[in-house]
């Protein structure tokens, strides 16, 4: 087992990390940007190191400075979070050309899935649904709409590097295909660098849910069961619940062993989440997320597993241990991600927090790097908190939801917990009934089915 791990992120993740190191009697070392000296993952871990000013480019992104720290330190492996470089192949290869151990999959797999064309390709080969749609890029707007013909309208261009939902656009006919074709390309080329796109069939009411798999380098591999992430604003998650309202356990079981069997094929080792859109029965693969999620604290609190300690053992090459029968689901888990954001105008609010107070109790779990007295950056993401609730059914996990966002105290800035609370209480959520556009019809005051 390693004896020393470097954490190679900030906030929330770097502290759920922090904590997997202790329990298992790893020394963990955190690196900080000049803005995140007094942040609770430094203030915990066993050594800190600054690697840099306040920009994430110059510091949580900077190649040079992680592995410099990582020297300095003597630390045998190094843990990405998620983020910053964690889907970084290149990084995760020169983790490896410097002698250090990278916790994740194989720069390989990292690069193949971060491809999203040749993902689709990869998986559809070892047997993996995916969405419709053109094959391979587009190389300009007629073939764009040539493919957008092929496939029907309405379309999706979407970004070959992808990410955060950016570099997309829906066209719903002939007419609208330069300017979308155009508009992708661009914003694709400002957030990756990278201009390509492609096209898929664009799902009307689909739910996105995503299988958590976990595999060794032993050729070991099992699933978690799945998380439903329909709720989203702007291709952004919001809340997160597993197991899904809208699966039946014939569904689950069949979605899951289909991602056991890819995944085998592939040899792909650590943690991973297959995404998927559902409509009607049928699941169609978008993507595959090669690290932690955000949302992996709903799938550990049903299923009973630590998942950062699984993927320290699997970087450490140990076995799994167990296989799919062992793995036992239990009750129903809820998270809400808490941005500091207006929960109106979702203007970020970062700032001083004055009076802070957590909620606590039976099946409640707080992760989040938040004190009194502490100043949230504005410099990176604005999620500064995630509240996990855990319950025997789906009904007493929402009223035990309902309870702890009521109990929370963050003074001094603004925050998500108000909308958490009205959507919690719609009838539409209340039933499971909902998609991926349903949140933002609530938000913008449409009713929450589509006419
Ligand atoms: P990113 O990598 O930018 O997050 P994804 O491919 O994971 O992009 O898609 C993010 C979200 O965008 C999905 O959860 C879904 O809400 C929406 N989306 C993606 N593809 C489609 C599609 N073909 N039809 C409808 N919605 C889609």
């Amino acid at each position: 087992m390693f004896d020393k791990v470097l954490i190679a992120n900030r906030g929330e993740i770097a502290l759920r990390i922090l904590r997997a190191c202790r329990e298992m009697g790893i020394k963990a070392v955190a690196v900080h940007s000049t803005a995140d000296n007094d942040a609770m993952h430094v203030r915990l871990a066993d050594e800190a190191v600054c690697i840099g000013p306040p920009a994430a480019k110059d510091s949580y992104l900077s190649t040079s400075a992680i592995l410099s720290a990582a020297t300095i330190a003597g630390v045998d492996a190094i843990h990405p979070g998620y983020g910053f470089l964690s889907e970084n192949a290149d990084f995760a290869e020169m983790v490896e050309e410097h002698k250090f151990t990278f916790i994740g999959p194989s720069p390989d797999h990292i690069r193949l899935m971060g491809d999203k064309i040749a993902a689709k390709k990869a998986v559809s080969d070892v047997g993996i649904p995916v969405v419709p749609g053109s094959d391979g890029s587009l190389k300009d707007a007629e073939q764009a709409r040539a493919a957008a013909d092929e496939i029907g309208y309405p379309v999706l261009i979407k970004a070959t590097a992808g990410g955060g939902g950016r570099g997309m656009k829906v066209v719903e006919s002939d007419a609208g295909i330069k300017e979308a074709f155009d508009l992708a390309r661009a914003e694709a080329k400002a957030a990756f660098g990278y201009d390509e796109v492609y096209m898929e069939k664009y799902l009307a009411r689909p739910r996105h849910i995503e299988v958590q798999v976990l595999a060794d380098n032993f050729g070991n591999v099992v699933h978690l069961g799945e998380r439903d992430c329909s709720i989203q604003r702007r291709h952004q998650k919001l809340l997160e619940e597993s197991p899904s309202p809208a699966l039946n356990e014939a569904e689950r079981q069949a979605i899951g062993e289909t991602v056991v069997t890819a995944v085998k094929k592939l040899g792909y080792r650590s943690v991973g989440t297959a995404e998927f859109l559902y409509e009607d029965g049928n699941f169609f693969f978008i993507e595959m997320n090669t690290r932690l999620q955000v949302e992996h604290p709903v799938t550990e609190m049903v299923c009973g597993l630590d998942l950062v300690r699984e993927m320290i053992r699997i970087a450490a090459g140990a076995p799994l241990g167990y296989e799919q029968s062992d793995i036992t689901f239990s009750g129903h888990s809820i998270e809400c991600r808490i941005t500091a954001e207006n929960p109106d105008t979702f203007l970020p609010s970062p700032g001083r927090i004055g009076d802070y107070h957590a909620p606590g109790g039976l099946g409640i779990r707080v992760d989040s790097g938040l004190y009194s007295g502490y100043a949230v950056p504005p410099h990176y993401d604005s999620m500064i908190a995630k509240l996990i609730v855990h319950a025997p059914t789906r009904n007493e996990c929402l009223m035990r939801l309902k309870r702890a966002l009521g109990e929370y105290v963050i003074d001094g800035l603004d925050t998500i917990i108000p909308l958490h609370q009205r959507l919690i209480d719609e009838p539409d959520f209340v039933n499971g009934d909902y998609d991926i556009h349903w949140l933002e019809r609530f938000v913008e005051g449409k009713k929450t089915k589509p006419g």
